[in-house]
Order: structure tokens, then C-alpha cells, then sequence
């Protein structure tokens, strides 16, 4: 049976990437050997990281000083890295769901945190408006894409809009799914999972010039070596950065899936435009289907990668049998999260336009059937 995958994460991925994948296992870089057992220090090895390196630099335009880092841990472990490494006196958070609220828990293992506005007295179900960011915070942290309750803060704030103040965000979910200026930050993370590839290899981009000033700070200083983005960093002046064996595998599917988007998608613009065609078209059947409601509440803060919606009022007791309408028809991973409920759609890039075609057909067949 045809199965779309609607998984907040791990993700869909290209096809071409599991293929080339599935080939490398079996024979790396005609090597004889399968890529689960070359030694990292192979040259083709060194090569592809090099090669996946660029790839970021190309398709995010990603300026020379910026490090990018591919290290283990997943984004939670980042919660914990980014305040080790830029915590000095004081840090700030946007607390726009769960993963914003565990981030800034580390956070306060480092120094104080102020949590400069949250969207938690309505299940996060809208980005908090007309907050100020301390100008004395060593940074600004947030949360790009709320995946779980389908909120999106798609725009990069200019430094006049955070007092000036480092910009820090977790890019898990949203990731390659729009250009970013990357300028504006000073370090984006994320888990590769969710839209670059699978899970097992985190994503640090970060500039060379805010690490190594926690002089003042008491706790975790010196860093250990391994929480110490520099130690990651180091080697990249030969060009390989691996202090450590890295997540070889997962490396590698990100390197084919971010080939497949410089070269088959065309670059970060034209993947936005597809996302953004497909994201309006469940919306547009979300709003327009007498069966359902959307959950976010201003349309502006809607994301444009996970979507979440409810039984329309009155409708609450057809949850279960949509359910299993949608999971006759192919639909895979489209339960909302327990703490929002209803359903949720994650349109990351590798989702088909096709798959959302399905996905509102399905809706609109079950609104028939009461009508
Ligand atoms: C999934 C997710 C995380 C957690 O990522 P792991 O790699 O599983 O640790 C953090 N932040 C956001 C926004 C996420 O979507």
C-alpha cells in the first residue's frame, strides 16, 4: 500500500538519498568497503565531509566566519552546549513550546535566564508579540519552529528588534526550508532529523568570534573538552574537523539530501516556494473544511512545516473515526501531540506536493460522508 509519511520526525526523506545511501552502504566511494565500516580518516571520507561542509556554505550562503559543526547529542544536548559555551553573566529565552521551555531549564544551570515572554497560558498555540530582550543578556534564544503546536517565527530579527543582543535559535524544524540570513545570528542548531536528514547527527553553525568568553562564570569553566565547541572547530583550518569518529552515517544521508536540494530542488528559495504551496493548500482545507478547525491562533504564526488541527466544534466525537478514515488511506504520522491533540501534518521538505493532494482529498471525502 502507498504510504504517506506525515512524521513530525524523523522525517521523509528523498528517495535519491536512500538510494545512493543503500549503494554506499554496500560500496563506499569504490572503495569495496561499505560506508558503515570505512575508517573516517579514508580520503573519500574526509572528502565528504569536506564536500557536506560546502553544501551547508552554499545552499544557506553561510559566511567564512562561521564554523559549522556536525557532533552527536541531538538538539536537546545543544540546550545544554549553548549556554555552556555563551552563558557568561546572563541569558534570555523566548519560550514558545516545550523544547523552548527545556532549553532555557540547561540554561539556567549556567546563570540566571530571563524568560522574556511565553506562550504556555494557551498551549503555545500563538508567538508571543511585544516583548524586550535585556540588553545586558550574553544572548537571545529561540525556537525558529514550535513542531509540535505548528507555530513559526519565519523572519530573522534585525539586532535594532533585540536590543542588539546576539541572536541564538534552534533550527531543528525548520531548517533549509527558507533562505535565513545567517548574519543575524550568532549560532543556529538543530537535529538533522526533522528536515536535512536522519536522526544522529546535530547541526551547529556558529560564528568563530562569540566562543571562548565565559571568563566571569563559575560553573563549567574551563570547559570540558568535549562541550567546548572549539574543540570540534579546531581542526577545520586542515579541513577536516573531527576530533572524534563522527556520525558517518547519518553524515552521509544529509550529504545526498542536501545534494538532492541544491541540485534537483534548486537551492532554499525555490524549496520555500514549494513549501510554502504546499502548506497553503492544507491550510486553505483546514479553514475551509466544516469538519475541522485549526489550532494556532493568529494565522500570521502559523508554520509552514508542521500543521495542526481539531475536530471542528461539534464534531469532537468523529476524532477517532477520521483517524482511522485517514490511516485506511495511506496516512501515516498525521496524530497530534498528546498535549494539543487532534492531528498534526508535518510537511518537511522531502513531502511530496502529491502527499498533501492525498492528505486533503482524504479530508474532504470525510466531510462528504456527512454532509
Ligand atoms: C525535535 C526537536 C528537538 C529535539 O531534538 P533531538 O535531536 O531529538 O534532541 C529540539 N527542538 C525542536 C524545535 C525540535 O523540533
Amino acid at each position: 500500500m502507498k504510504a504517506y509519511n506525515f512524521n513530525a520526525g524523523p522525517c521523509v526523506l528523498p528517495k535519491e538519498a536512500i538510494e545512493s545511501t543503500i549503494n554506499a552502504i554496500r560500496d563506499f566511494d569504490n572503495t569495496g568497503i561499505g560506508l558503515m565500516e570505512i575508517s573516517h580518516r579514508t580520503p573519500g571520507w574526509e572528502r565528504t565531509m569536506e564536500e557536506t561542509r560546502q553544501l551547508w556554505r552554499d545552499i544557506l550562503n553561510i559566511p567564512a566566519e562561521y564554523e559549522i559543526l556536525f557532533l552527536g547529542g541531538g538538539a536537546s544536548t545543544q540546550f545544554m552546549t549553548v549556554p555552556a559555551n555563551l552563558l557568561n553573566k546572563k541569558a534570555a529565552y523566548l519560550q514558545t513550546g516545550v523544547w523552548a521551555k527545556k532549553a532555557a531549564k540547561e540554561a539556567k544551570l549556567f546563570g540566571p535566564v530571563e524568560i522574556v515572554a511565553s506562550s504556555e497560558d494557551k498551549t503555545y498555540s500563538y508567538i508571543p508579540k511585544g516583548w524586550n530582550v535585556p540588553a545586558d543578556a550574553d544572548y537571545f534564544h529561540i525556537t525558529t519552529n514550535n513542531t509540535i503546536y505548528g507555530t513559526e517565527i519565519r523572519k530573522d530579527f534585525d539586532a535594532s528588534e533585540i536590543n542588539n543582543v546576539m541572536l541564538v535559535a534552534d533550527m531543528s524544524s525548520d531548517i533549509m526550508s527558507r533562505p535565513v540570513d545567517v548574519k543575524k545570528y550568532g549560532l543556529i542548531y538543530g537535529g538533522a532529523q526533522k528536515n536535512v536528514g536522519p536522526a544522529g547527527v546535530t547541526f551547529v553553525i556558529v560564528r568563530k568570534d562569540i566562543l571562548g568568553k565565559i571568563a566571569d562564570r563559575q560553573y563549567m569553566n574551563p570547559l570540558p573538552t568535549m562541550v567546548d565547541y572549539r574543540t570540534h572547530a579546531a581542526e577545520e583550518a586542515k579541513n577536516i574537523s573531527m576530533f572524534n569518529t563522527p556520525p558517518v552515517l547519518p553524515i552521509f544521508v544529509m550529504h545526498e539530501t542536501l545534494k538532492w536540494l541544491k541540485n534537483t530542488i534548486g537551492g532554499v528559495a525555490e524549496m520555500n516556494k514549494i513549501n510554502l504551496k504546499k502548506s497553503n493548500l492544507l491550510y486553505e482545507e483546514i479553514d475551509r473544511n466544516s469538519m475541522f478547525r485549526g489550532t494556532v491562533e493568529c494565522k500570521e504564526d502559523r508554520s509552514i512545516m508542521n500543521h495542526c488541527w481539531v475536530m471542528a466544534e461539534g464534531r469532537e466525537d468523529k476524532e477517532a473515526e477520521f483517524m482511522a478514515f485517514a490511516k485506511e488511506r495511506g496516512m501515516v504520522g498525521i496524530k497530534g501531540h498528546r498535549s494539543v491533540g487532534g492531528f498534526r501534518a508535518s510537511l518537511y521538505n522531502a513531502c511530496t506536493i502529491e502527499a498533501v493532494e492525498a492528505l486533503v482529498s482524504c479530508m474532504q471525502d470525510f466531510e462528504k460522508k456527512y454532509k
